[in-house]
C-alpha cells in the first residue's frame, strides 16, 4: 500500500516501548493510541488493533518484526480506534469480552459515519478513506485464561467503567497489566459512553491486582499512583452526577467543579 499524500512515516508509524522481557506497548501519535504485545514460548498476544484496515497492518507488521509466532488478538473494548484495524491480522483468533461483540454489531457503523466525518472536517481524507473501508472482525467470548507458552496472561472483566465491556490483560509474571481507556494518561478519561457510578471501583480492583505497570488505551504507561488519583477523580464526577440525579446541584454547577473542566458530562 502506497503511503496517502501528506502522511508521513512519523504519523503513520509507532515507537515500541519494551516494558519487560517480551512484553511490549507500542504507541502512535494518531489519538494518543497505545496497544500492546506479549509474547510467550508458542504464542503472541496482540493487545488492540488501531483504529483501520491501513493502520492494523503497520501494526501486524511491526509485530511481525518480533516474532513469527501464531497470533491471537485481544480487544479491550468496542471503540474504533481499538479494533477496526483487526482484518489486518488475517485469519486470528480475536478474543474480548461477549460484550464487545454485542457493541460492535450495534455501534460499527455509527462510530465509522461519526469519524469518518471527523477526518474529513480536518482534511486527513487518508484516514477517512480507510476508516470508510474497514470492518470490525467479530471477537468470541474470551477465556479467563491463555496459556502462551511459559507465560500465562489472564483475561479479566473487573466491572463496568469506560464501557460495559472492558477487558484487562494481566501478566502476573511480568508485574504489568494492559488497562485500555479505563485508564488514560494525557487526556482526561472518555466519560460519553461510561457508567461513571461503577467505574472508579473497577479501578480498585485494577489496583488490587497489584501491578506496577499499567498500560493505558492511550498515552504513556503508568503506575498504581496515577491509577489511584484517576480513581479518585472518577469518584468526584459519580458524587457531583448522583447529585445532579438527586436535585441537588445544578447540572451546569455540577460540570463547573468537575475535575474534568471540558469534558463532555455524562
Ligand atoms: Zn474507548
Amino acid at each position: 500500500m502506497t503511503d496517502p499524500p501528506g502522511a508521513t512515516m512519523e504519523g503513520m508509524s509507532g515507537t515500541w516501548i519494551e516494558l519487560t522481557e517480551g512484553v511490549f506497548a507500542r504507541r502512535y501519535a494518531e489519538l494518543d493510541l497505545t496497544v500492546g504485545l506479549v509474547l510467550g514460548a508458542e504464542r503472541a498476544l496482540v493487545i488492540d488493533t488501531r483504529g483501520d484496515t491501513h493502520q492494523g497492518s503497520e501494526w501486524a507488521a511491526a509485530v511481525r518484526d518480533r516474532t513469527s509466532a501464531p497470533i491471537t488478538v485481544a480487544l479491550t473494548h468496542a471503540h474504533f480506534d481499538h479494533c477496526f484495524g483487526t482484518a489486518a491480522f488475517g485469519p486470528v483468533r480475536v478474543l474480548a469480552h461477549p460484550g464487545c461483540a454485542a457493541a460492535i454489531a450495534r455501534s460499527a457503523d455509527d462510530q465509522r459515519a461519526e469519524w469518518v466525518a471527523r477526518y474529513r472536517d480536518r482534511g486527513d481524507d487518508a484516514t477517512a478513506d480507510a476508516l470508510a473501508a474497514s470492518v470490525p472482525v467479530p471477537p468470541e467470548p474470551a477465556p479467563p485464561r491463555l496459556d502462551l507458552g511459559g507465560r500465562v496472561v489472564l483475561l479479566r472483566h473487573l466491572g463496568r467503567g469506560h464501557t460495559d465491556h472492558d477487558l484487562v490483560v494481566d501478566v502476573p509474571d511480568a508485574d504489568v497489566v494492559f488497562a485500555g481507556d479505563l485508564v488514560e494518561e494525557g487526556a482526561p478519561p472518555d466519560l460519553a459512553e461510561a457508567d461513571v457510578a461503577a467505574w472508579p471501583a473497577t479501578l480498585t480492583a485494577l489496583l488490587e491486582l497489584g501491578r506496577s505497570i499499567v498500560v493505558p488505551g492511550h498515552g504513556a504507561p503508568v503506575g498504581p499512583e496515577f491509577v489511584a488519583q484517576q480513581r479518585d477523580r472518577l469518584q468526584e464526577v459519580a458524587d457531583l452526577c448522583a447529585r445532579v440525579q438527586a436535585g441537588t446541584l445544578s447540572a451546569e454547577e455540577a460540570a463547573r467543579r468537575s475535575p474534568y473542566p471540558g469534558v463532555p458530562w455524562p
